[in-house]
């Protein structure tokens, strides 16, 4: 069977650098592997509270931030999680056969959860797992491109299909995740030994950054003792960090990259990092703004949603009807 490839990001808030590097920069290569769907997982950002108009500016941004990463529409389809009713559709059938404690294990869950009382823990919090294995399902997809933090979900989403396929007969396709080898997992600039979220923003670098606002918040990026520029992410995190971001945006391997800073202070090594972060997000910036100003994320997403609800119902009316629903065609 033909390669289906499947992402989604949360309109939780302004990109950063992380979702670029971890996806978006891989993007347009997926679509040289097999059929793409890039959706927008506005359902999704409802499992923590945020305003309505805050909810509608982010879908616009990512769906421009998504085109400016060099997709042809034509070949791709984007879309809006919520046009397609098919995922709510599923997700009901689906949490039948996810468990409380797989779910309770869940790093997000535990991340997220953790600073909240458990009055405020929204039920949709604890069972995102289960929308996003129906995400998955419906569109019969192989490969899932993440950031190492989606790994864990992914994993819960082949657990579920083996459940199901066991249960009712080989009708889901087996989905893996694929992380990059260098970059699945960006840090923050101010702790290092945390992940850069769009949701907690500090030490984030913004996609919509200025180059001089990316040039400061690089050049007072945390660092470590001693003068090596080397990778060693224990004793050096924040200087592993800025090697990592360098040799994701260059393509090259951390050792490729180890080699260019031999014998470089602190301070130049950050200034190269700063110089090719900028260069690669300026041209990237320039096609966002302008698919913003043209308006032509509307139209691809309308075309995106008429494709994607043909190939969702069509899983969707295959579960239904293994599970035992009576579906009158
Ligand atoms: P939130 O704080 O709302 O969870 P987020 O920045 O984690 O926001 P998501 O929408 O959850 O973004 O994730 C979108 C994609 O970006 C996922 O595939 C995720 O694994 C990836 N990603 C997120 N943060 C990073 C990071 N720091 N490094 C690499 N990939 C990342
Ligand atoms: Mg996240």
């Amino acid at each position: 069977m033909a390669n289906r490839i499947l992402t989604g990001i949360k309109p939780t808030g302004k990109l950063t650098l992380g979702n670029y590097i971890g996806v978006l920069k891989n993007l347009k290569r997926e679509t040289e592997r097999g059929e793409c769907f890039y959706f927008i997982a506005d359902l999704h950002a409802l499992t923590l509270p945020i305003e309505p108009e805050e909810l509608r500016q982010n879908s616009i941004d990512l769906a421009c931030f998504y085109l400016a990463s060099g997709i042809d529409p034509k070949k791709t389809t984007l879309f809006l999680q919520s046009s397609v009713s098919a995922h709510a559709e599923l997700n009901a059938i689906m949490q039948n056969y996810l468990y409380m404690g797989e779910l309770s294990r869940m790093t997000q869950f535990k991340d997220k959860s953790s600073k909240m009382k458990e009055s405020a823990i929204g039920l949709g919090l604890f069972s995102y797992p289960v929308l996003m294995a129906s995400d998955i399902i419906l569109y019969d997809a192989n490969i899932i491109p993440v950031g190492e933090d989606q790994v864990q979900h992914v994993e819960l989403t082949r657990d579920l299909v083996n459940r199901i396929n066991n249960r009712y007969g080989e009708i889901l396709t087996m989905p893996k995740a694929e992380m990059r080898k260098v970059g699945a997992r960006i840090m923050s600039l101010s702790d290092p030994t945390k992940k850069m979220s769009k949701s907690d923003p500090k030490g984030d670098i913004f996609l919509k950054d200025e180059p001089a606002v990316i040039r400061k918040k690089i050049m007072s990026a945390v660092t470590d003792s001693g003068s090596e520029v080397k990778y060693d992410v224990e004793n050096k995190p924040g200087i592993s960090n800025l090697l990592t971001i360098y040799a994701a945006i260059k393509e090259i391997s951390i050792e490729e990259a180890e080699k260019e800073f031999v014998g470089f202070r602190y301070g130049d090594f950050k200034k190269a990092v700063a110089d090719a972060v900028i260069n690669e997000l300026e041209p990237f910036q320039a096609r966002y703004k302008q698919i913003l100003e043209s308006k032509e994320y509307e139209n691809v997403l309308k075309q995106g949603a008429i494709r994607a609800n043909e190939v969702a119902s069509k899983t969707l009316k295959r579960v239904q009807k293994a599970v035992g629903l009576l579906t009158i065609e």
